[in-house]
């Protein structure tokens, strides 16, 4: 690896060590391109792990964030906010939702779900309300969506942990129905629609449908953590969208703002109507500059109609995977939904991180056999062949047993 000056390891940093960093440090980004101090360019195939969706310094984002500023920054959720407005109106429309929370990151947005669910169990008289959630679930880094997340790591230490949650497997519909028939508190179930920290997992086509109707006969809240899967990522605005349903609570964070950051909790029906004056709050959640972002962001996923290219890009991608990956046994899967896409080996895989990165491609590997793409949305045809062609190679030599 060329020495790169400004990039400080844990010795000489004075930043908390809670990240294992790749040293390379980034100056600039242009669409699917970022740039280090030595304007080395590198292919992001990753996003910001599925948060610049429009590509780095997209124009579209740039104005809006520097009109915005020359206006207002933030005043607080004392008064009215004009942008909040617009970008709540332009939410619910595209997604069915009927309000929103506005917080600042997914984990914030899940504790809004959260506790939305717990307040629609009180008040149907059940004093300790549960949730549903998932093995191999990720919902966040705060104490109730680590709580929440199916990962033994992430929740190691932090004991004691918030109650109130029952797991089951994944893309088990079984399993939902017989905790909702063996316990009377439950007020919820939150999932992903495609498991993205867990290893992009994706369940049964109608899996989410049979979801909805067991929801619907049992009372309880369906709530989608969306905050990797949405903003049309999958190929849809929504990954729900792929089933024709809507659940009762939707979480968002990751690509809305392609980079500034905001969460936001969408609710519909009988869930729309939980949380009132003073049940929930944050200073910076739906500030003018953020909504601004965000607004942008809708309105350049329509105008550049990149949520189909989403999905025709995801398909292109992947069928160029398999023409390369052809015949290597050691690839068990190929999988996506739109840019959403990954790569499972049938052995750990976490060093072509850093061997991607020596070739300038930037990538991704959860659960240690699962390689994550989730490049941005206004990748183009040659930075796809570069992609499959750098990594197919990478992937080849990895599994290649035999000594040359
Ligand atoms: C990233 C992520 C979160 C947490 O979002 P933060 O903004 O890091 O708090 C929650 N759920 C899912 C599915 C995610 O991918």
């Amino acid at each position: 690896m060329r020495p790169v000056s400004n990039f400080r390891d844990a010795m000489t940093s004075h930043i908390m060590p809670t990240y294992g960093r790749l040293p390379i440090t980034f100056e600039r980004g242009e669409g699917a391109w970022l740039f280090d101090q030595d304007h080395n360019r590198y292919l992001d195939a990753l996003s910001g792990i599925a948060v610049c969706n429009l590509g780095h310094a997209h124009p579209a984002v740039h104005q809006a964030i520097c009109k915005q500023s020359e206006k207002l920054l933030h005043t607080s959720n004392l008064y009215g906010i004009g942008v909040q407005e617009q970008l709540a109106d332009r939410l619910i429309e595209k997604s069915g939702m009927e309000n929103v929370f506005f917080c600042n990151s997914g984990a914030e947005a899940n504790e809004a779900a959260i506790k939305l669910a717990r307040k629609f169990g009180h008040e149907q008289g059940i004093e300790n309300p549960a949730i549903i959630v998932m093995e191999k679930s990720f919902h966040g880094r705060t104490l109730a969506t680590l709580s929440a997340t199916g990962n033994l790591k992430i929740q190691q230490g932090f004991a004691p942990l918030v109650t109130g949650f029952v797991r089951v497997a994944y893309n088990d519909i079984d399993a939902i129905e017989q905790v909702l028939e063996q316990h009377d508190n439950i007020v919820a179930v939150l999932v992903e629609p495609i498991q993205g920290e867990g290893g992009v997992n994706i369940p049964a086509t109608d899996y989410l449908n049979r979801l909805r109707s067991l929801c619907d006969q049992h009372n309880v809240l369906m709530m989608l953590d969306e905050i990797q899967t949405g903003i049309g990522r999958t190929g849809k605005f929504l990954a729900y969208q792929h089933n024709d349903i809507i659940p009762d609570v939707c979480t968002l964070a990751k690509a809305l703002g392609n980079g500034v950051p905001i969460g936001a909790c969408l609710a519909r029906g009988k869930a729309a109507k939980v949380l009132t004056a003073g049940n929930h709050g944050s200073t910076f959640g739906g500030n003018p500059l953020a909504c601004s972002a965000a607004l942008a962001v809708l309105a350049t996923l329509d105008a550049e109609n990149l949520i189909e290219q989403a999905a025709e890009k995801g398909d292109a991608i992947c069928s160029k995977f398999a023409q390369q990956l052809h015949g290597n046994t050691h690839v068990v899967d190929i999988r996506h939904k739109g840019l959403m896409i990954g790569i499972e080996l049938d052995r750990p895989c976490t060093e072509l991180v850093p061997a991607a990165l020596q070739q300038q491609l930037l990538i991704n590997v959860t659960s240690e056999k699962t390689i994550r793409l989730l490049p941005p949305l206004i990748i183009n045809d040659q930075q796809i062949t570069q992609l499959v062609e750098i990594l197919s190679a990478l992937i080849h030599q990895h599994t290649d047993t035999h000594v040359s």
